[in-house]
């Protein structure tokens, strides 16, 4: 029988770090700030721009948060966040996406200063964590799985990693960060075959597909360690993952739970992320 492993530990663990860091910042006059750009009034932004809030507060760490019409049209949203760009007193700067229709992603990606760009929108940021440089910012999620792994002492070496989803938010970009500890990474997507049989050879499997309860027992190794990244409500509108985490417990070493797993840690990263961004630009 497999130990679920939480996130909380791990996200006390990022949050004292980064308060003490805040602390050495403002002894020297500098204050770091999390410029949050919202369009619309999505309820699962709603709900992560809370938790984001609060985890800033706990670190020290100020907010704003630019609340703008669903209707905006592309030259003024674009205008906002240019004005964010120039504002020295921002440091990290978290676009919710998707954007709306009207707002065309592949141009404003572009836009949002690299340097501030704590959630790896700006292709330039994707190409650092492609490449490895450790100056870019990749996005908090699949951070945040690194971090728990880290927490957990799971050494990565030489480990089949199999990384169920392909998107650019968490599947790709985690991905990447397995291969930069030296895992041997297979990513699986929704035309992949014999899914449960290529999951299965996993050392470390990570679910981000977002299909409720989707793995089963069947997918897991023995011993392996899962990590849940889905958010899902299932059929009694609980939230639960992309895995069923009891009858995979009976199999893995380690699970994370959903809710209180990867979800718990994303916000003390992007706390980690605006405080590494500070420190570099006033360098
Ligand atoms: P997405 O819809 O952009 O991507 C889903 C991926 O899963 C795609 O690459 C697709 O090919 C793959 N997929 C879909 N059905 C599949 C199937 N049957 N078999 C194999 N692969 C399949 O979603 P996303 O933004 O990457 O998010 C994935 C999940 O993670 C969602 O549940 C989302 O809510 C959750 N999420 C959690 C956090 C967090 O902080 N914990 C953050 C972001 C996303």
């Amino acid at each position: 029988m497999g130990i679920l492993i939480k996130g909380k530990p791990v996200a006390d663990k990022i949050t004292e770090d980064v308060k003490s860091e805040v602390r050495n910042l403002n002894s020297s006059g500098i204050q770091p700030k999390l410029q949050i750009i919202r369009v619309g009034e999505r309820e699962d932004d709603i709900a992560y721009e809370r938790g984001a809030l609060k985890r800033m507060a706990k670190c020290g760490i100020l907010t704003g948060v630019k609340t703008l019409p669903i209707d905006i049209s592309q030259d003024d949203f674009i205008e906002q966040i240019k004005l964010s760009n120039s504002d020295e007193t921002v440091h990290g700067i978290l676009i919710f996406r998707p954007l709306p229709k009207q707002l065309d992603e592949s141009i404003i990606k572009y836009i949002v200063d690299p340097n501030k760009d704590i959630d790896c929108f700006n292709p330039v940021n994707v190409a650092k964590v492609t490449e490895g440089d450790k100056t870019g910012f990749a996005p908090c999620t699949p951070s945040a799985v690194m971090e728990i792994l880290d927490y957990y002492d799971v050494d990565l070496t030489g480990k089949n990693v199999v990384v169920l989803g392909r998107s650019m938010v968490v599947g790709k970009p985690q991905a990447l960060l397995m291969l930069q500890k030296n895992a041997t990474v297979t990513i699986c997507h929704s035309k992949t075959k014999n899914l449960s049989e290529v999951a299965s050879k996993a050392d470390v499997l990570v679910a981000a597909i977002g299909k409720a309860k989707l793995v089963l027992k069947e997918f897991v190794k023995e011993d392996a360690v899962v990590i849940d990244v889905g958010i899902n409500v299932d059929d009694e509108g609980k939230l639960c993952g992309d895995v069923r985490t009891d009858e995979c417990l009976e199999i893995a070493s380690m699970v994370t739970p959903v809710p209180a797993g990867v979800g718990s840690v994303t916000t003390s990263v992007l706390a980690k992320h605006v405080v590494r961004a500070c420190k570099s630009l006033i360098k």
